[in-house]
């Protein structure tokens, strides 16, 4: 992890946020490759969930929303974590996360105002070892603002602590306008924040971060196979972003452990080097969230069926996913070190590197990002040979430029050939190209206009026409 993260700041996957002021707990930054990398995420699931279906349109909701929302979602009462202080270290944490440490149970009773924690016995802080701990505190996770320019109650908002609210607030203007009937979803991409008591996991678990919310509505009695459906969609989507199913794992949650409103729960795991951790969840919420909002405004969230004459609260299956955790899986899962032929015209592909060792003669050691090319920050890069001779330099922006228009690209004219290739391979580019004297048609007609197309992952070359390039390019990352 250690690798990852410094490669991050290396290449400007991912910066600490505010670096220059000591930087801020739980907040971070995508450099240049980082935020390509996201669009990609981003423009990937909005194409697979919303474009490419009949069944789904999309929402675009602001970040704070009337107080109201979060009152009728339950956020307002319970969206909180327990607490607990060590007396001695001054040391902060949440307790359910104190206690798995420690391989203990946090204790819970069910009260009248919500849950009640209590730390079992053995508990102690992991940080010094005292066994003073405070009892555990319940703390909303919502940020608070206020509107206007008076800070009292009445004037308190939130930044959204999740996008999916928005969707069912607006549920009815959505309905009236789209001309969609049940079964259909609205969807939204979007910030979210979450004061958590502790932050950790590089970006895993930070207090802003962006999801990508789905809610499918369907008619009642149907919840069943739309969940299964949808988990079946959601394993399907990680795997065409180049997650590979082998480390991906479904954890589907026991009766017990489902919210009191939802009859079905499936998290998408995936094996991260801090051990397997929760990319997705996928809930049967039934009609919770639309009865809540219903009860709380006084405005009915019903729905007319045509067909069957019936007005009925539609259930909802909600697949939620965040981006950022996303990124960082997309990251962990690319990083390999290798050993690559120090001259790569020699044809040799490239082998494992063995930790600890030095790579064999005529070999150097790689770390290479392999992005599957439809998520890969960039596509493609464009070499000239040589940076000294003009025609050559000329040629390569003329193919640079025919690049461009269509696909994230690069140009680099700096350092010799295999350094150029070395940078690339970390940033995951998929492509490189060069222009030699062979295109320049030195080397007689029938190279001229040619190009060689180097694989980032087999470090095969071969000869292509310029012409047929960006159909080549095309091809492999749509
Ligand atoms: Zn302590």
């Amino acid at each position: 992890m250690e690798k990852i993260v410094a490669l991050c700041k290396r290449r400007g996957f991912i910066f600490q946020s505010s670096e220059i002021y000591g930087g801020l707990n739980g907040f971070w930054d995508y450099g240049p490759l980082g935020c390509e990398l996201k669009r990609n995420i981003k423009d990937a699931w909005w194409r697979d969930v919303v474009q490419r279906r009949d069944d789904v349109v999309g929402l675009e909701a602001t970040i704070i929303m009337h107080p109201s929302i979060w009152k009728a979602s339950g956020h307002v009462d319970s969206f909180t974590d327990p607490m607990v202080d060590c007396k001695t270290c001054k040391k902060r944490f949440r307790a359910d996360q104190l206690c798995e440490e420690l391989g203990l149970k946090l204790e819970s009773v069910e009260t009248p105002t919500g849950k009640q924690f209590k730390l079992p016995a053995g508990a102690k802080c992991t940080a010094c070892g005292s066994d003073q701990l405070t009892e555990p505190r319940s703390f909303n996770l919502m940020f608070k603002t206020f509107i206007g320019p008076v800070e009292d109650v009445s004037n308190v908002a939130y930044l959204r602590p999740e996008t999916a609210q928005a969707i069912f607030a607006q549920f009815q203007n959505v309905l009236s306008c789209a001309r969609q009937k049940v079964p259909f979803g609205i969807a939204q991409i979007g910030k979210a924040f979450r004061n958590e008591i502790n932050p950790r996991n590089f970006t895993f678990r930070s207090r802003e971060f962006e999801q990508m919310e789905l809610e499918f509505f369907i008619k009642p009695g149907t919840d069943a196979q739309w969940h299964e459906y949808w988990v079946k969609e959601r394993m399907k989507w990680y795997e065409s972003i180049g997650l590979p199913a082998s480390k991906l794992k479904p954890y589907v949650y026991k009766k017990e452990e489902l919210a009191h409103y939802a009859s079905a729960c499936v998290d998408v795991y995936f094996d991260f080097p801090f051990g397997s951790q929760e990319l997705e969840g996928i809930a049967a919420r039934g009609n919770f969230d639309l009865s809540q909002h219903q009860k709380h405004s006084g405005k009915s969230m019903e729905y007319f069926d045509d067909e069957t004459k019936e007005k009925y609260l539609p259930h909802v299956v909600e697949p939620s996913a965040g981006v950022d955790r996303i990124a960082l899986a997309l990251l962990c899962n690319a990083y390999y070190e290798e050993w690559a032929p120090t001259s790569e015209s020699a044809g040799s592909a490239p082998i494992p590197a063995e930790h600890g060792k030095q790579p064999p003669a005529g070999f150097e050691s790689r770390v290479v990002m392999r992005f599957a090319p439809r998520i890969a920050p960039v596509k493609v890069a464009v070499f000239p040979l040589l940076k000294n001779k003009p025609a050559l330099v000329e040629k390569a922006k003329e193919v640079f430029h025919l690049l461009r228009s269509q696909f994230v690209s690069f140009y680099d004219e700096a350092g010799n050939i295999g350094r150029r290739y070395r940078r690339q391979d970390e940033a995951g580019t998929p492509f490189c190209v060069t222009i030699d004297f062979d295109t320049l048609g030195e080397k007689g007609p029938e190279m001229k206009d040619t190009v060689t197309l180097r694989d980032r992952d087999t470090l095969k070359q071969e000869r292509v026409s310029i012409k047929e390039l960006p159909a080549r390019i095309a091809e492999a990352v749509k």
